[in-house]
């Protein structure tokens, strides 16, 4: 069992972890399901407010569990779009980030698995400012409860895993807390409402596949060549994108669902002819489609070396890119810029505070 300051992180529990916790103080294992439904459906945070529980059981609760992971620092409003960044503390006094994008009939919750990210991705700013610690499961789904309760009646309708941090490198968390989302006792999400993105760790996108959670995956391409994306991912050195296609394929045919491939582009970098055929002959080997992102600047966290030279391609030509790969007969959705003004786009994620 999972404790910190000797206190129990209740949100660190599954429900048959919970049952087991509720027998081991001499309870009924039925205050499993209670529970679960006080924290992920009436989104409780004090155990007080557990009305159906006896006076002692709640009092036994608040002075040796834990009920609420992350503390709400901040929240941000964007005075272009009406995107929400939202800052959370974790006990630990690290920083966090979540973002909310409302489009058309759509509220997404981008949210961060790891504390920065160890991938150094030439791009990103979490990548630049390095990696500190995994997020817990508590806190991975934390993220989703305090804002849900934050944004009272609007609903977050869908759950995007491209916030901080790689998601496949805290592999058991993320899946705890999709888990924790798509549970038949929480009023959660569909699993397809659901997307992970990766920047390619191929063992563990075979093991997401055989676990059949069967969420959406999104795959961080960048680019169709191997040298290439090296440059700008360094994690392609280790895990080549070969391997990746080979992962994504079983992913794709195991699940039954298409892969997005994600693609910011980068003046001069990914943006020439050549990568068009390259797109082509690399999307047509799997049900895919590509979403292309507009490259977000970085220059708020003063990047060094190539990050420091990278530039957005600019957004005529950005159309042209993906008029011909439309022509090609592949897929293809440009994703807006959200949030720019707030530093809370896309790759934009990165707190100097961090200790
Ligand atoms: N580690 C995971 C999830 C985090 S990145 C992954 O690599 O997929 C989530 C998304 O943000 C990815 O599609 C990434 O390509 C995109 N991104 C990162 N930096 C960006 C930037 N500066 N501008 C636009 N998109 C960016």
């Amino acid at each position: 069992m999972i404790k910190k300051n000797n206190k129990i992180q209740l949100k660190d529990l599954s429900l048959l972890e919970l049952r087991d916790f509720f027998i081991s103080i001499g309870e009924p294992k039925y205050r499993a399901e209670q529970l679960f439904n006080w924290l992920y459906n009436h989104i409780v945070f004090d155990g007080n407010e557990i009305k159906n529980f006896p006076k002692a059981l709640r009092e036994k609760i608040n002075e040796e569990c834990e009920l609420k992971t992350l503390e709400l620092v901040n929240r941000q409003t964007s005075s272009i779009t009406n995107t929400q960044k939202f800052l959370f503390s974790t006990k630990d006094n690290k920083k966090i980030e979540s973002v909310l994008i409302p489009d058309k009939d759509r509220n997404t919750l981008c949210i961060s698995t790891q504390v920065g990210c160890p991938l150094d991705c030439k791009f990103c700013a979490t990548g630049v400012m390095g990696f500190k610690r995994n997020l817990t499961s508590g806190e991975i789904v934390d993220q989703y409860l305090l804002t849900a309760k934050e944004i009272g009646k609007e609903k977050i309708t869908n759950i995007v895993f491209m916030g901080m941090g790689e998601p496949l490198l805290n592999f058991e968390n993320t899946i705890r807390a999709v888990e924790i989302f798509t549970h038949e006792l929480t009023k959660g999400l569909s699993r397809k409402k659901i997307t992970v993105s990766t920047a390619g760790i191929p063992h563990k996108i075979i093991e997401l596949a055989d676990r059949n959670l069967r969420i959406k995956l999104a795959f961080s391409l960048h680019s169709a060549f191997e040298d290439i994306r090296s440059k700008i991912m360094p994690i392609n050195k280790k895990y080549s994108l070969k391997e990746n296609l080979d992962a994504l394929k079983y992913y794709a045919k195991k699940t039954k669902t298409r892969i997005t491939f994600e693609y910011v582009m980068l003046k001069d970098i990914n943006d020439r002819p050549d990568d068009i055929k390259a797109l082509k002959k690399l999307c047509s080997q799997l049900p895919s489609k590509i979403n292309v992102i507009p490259f977000n600047s970085i220059k708020h966290i003063n990047p060094t070396g190539i990050s420091a030279e990278l530039d957005s391609t600019p957004y005529n030509k950005i159309k042209d890119f993906v008029e011909h790969l439309r022509k090609e007969n592949l897929t293809v959705f440009i994703r807006d810029t959200q949030g720019d003004d707030i530093a809370a786009a896309c790759g934009q994620l990165a707190i100097k505070h961090n200790s």
